[in-house]
């Protein structure tokens, strides 16, 4: 009776504790301070069906086309560079190779960053999704930061034939000297799990996709072009102009798992649909 007042007595005592116990002093993951937004063109088709199904021949289309910039306590990072700057004064646009369609750009990166308060020095890491004209076009304005591609990546940009890929190599070539981190696979760039390049070949050899976790909302993963639109998301569907069809499928489940797993939102950067809801800077995300 004694001993059975005293058990009780100490399982409440371990109640109270464990009422009054301080909540999980689990750290809030590491996240950027802010991702900016940049809208850095546009492509117009007559044609969606290459990057489509044969259900879309002659049908219109305008690609968005966005730049992203994030700030980290350990410095800014640019995420792809979009159309040349120089296609500003040229409104009636620029064709591209294939002439499948045709490049549009409103406002010159350079000025996009000075709204931000930045210059070009500021950016002091720089990745590209992948190396398309259309997300190349000023990068060589950034070859003195720190450049992260994927080995496959690199090796198809700076190797023999990059025009087999549909790169343009005048746009980056001057990256050829930068301070590169050539990657095998997902990479943490600030060593936090703040800002993470994930692996997403098919399109090209060695695209790679931007998972960004925000201080206060969600965190989202920014696209390249591993996926083109919504609707290509949701059927799965790879497009026929795609490097390889098995990988490019492999990525989009990969990403499929990882955006469950995380609770990331897609921001897919060729939906022009979705990329009228994204503000741009100067506003900003947190
Ligand atoms: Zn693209």
């Amino acid at each position: 009776m004694t001993i059975s007042r005293a058990m009780l007595a100490a399982a409440a005592c371990v109640l109270a504790l464990a009422g009054c116990a301080p909540m999980s002093s689990t750290p809030a993951p590491a996240a950027v301070d802010r991702l900016y937004a940049i809208d850095c063109g546009e492509n117009r088709t007559n044609d969606l069906s290459p990057w489509t199904t044969q259900a879309d021949k002659g049908k219109p289309y305008v690609f968005s086309n966005n730049c992203y910039v994030l700030k980290h306590a350990k410095g800014w990072m640019l995420w792809d560079s979009g159309h040349p700057d120089r296609y500003a004064s040229i409104p009636e646009g620029v064709p591209n190779q294939r002439r499948t369609s045709t490049a549009f750009l409103r406002k010159p990166l350079l000025q996009s960053l000075g709204e931000i308060g930045l210059r070009p020095a500021d950016i002091a890491y720089f990745a590209m999704s992948h190396s398309h004209p259309d997300h190349t076009g000023n990068a060589n304005l950034f070859a003195h930061a720190t450049v992260f591609m994927q080995q496959a990546e690199h090796d198809a940009a700076f190797g023999p034939e990059p025009q087999r890929f549909g790169y343009n190599p005048a746009s980056y070539d001057q990256l050829r000297t930068a301070r590169m981190v050539i990657l095998h696979g997902d990479h943490d760039v600030f060593g936090d799990g703040s800002v993470i390049i994930k692996s997403t070949p098919g399109h090209t050899p060695g695209h790679q996709s931007l998972f960004v976790r925000l201080p206060k909302s969600p965190p989202v993963l920014l696209s390249g072009d591993f996926v083109h639109f919504r609707a290509n998301w949701e059927a799965r569907r790879v497009p026929s102009i795609n490097f390889d069809k098995e990988l490019t499928a492999r990525s989009m489940q990969q990403m499929d798992d990882f955006l469950k797993r995380t609770g990331a939102r897609l921001w897919i950067n060729h939906d022009f649909e979705q990329a009228q809801t994204v503000p741009k800077e100067p506003a900003y995300f947190e």
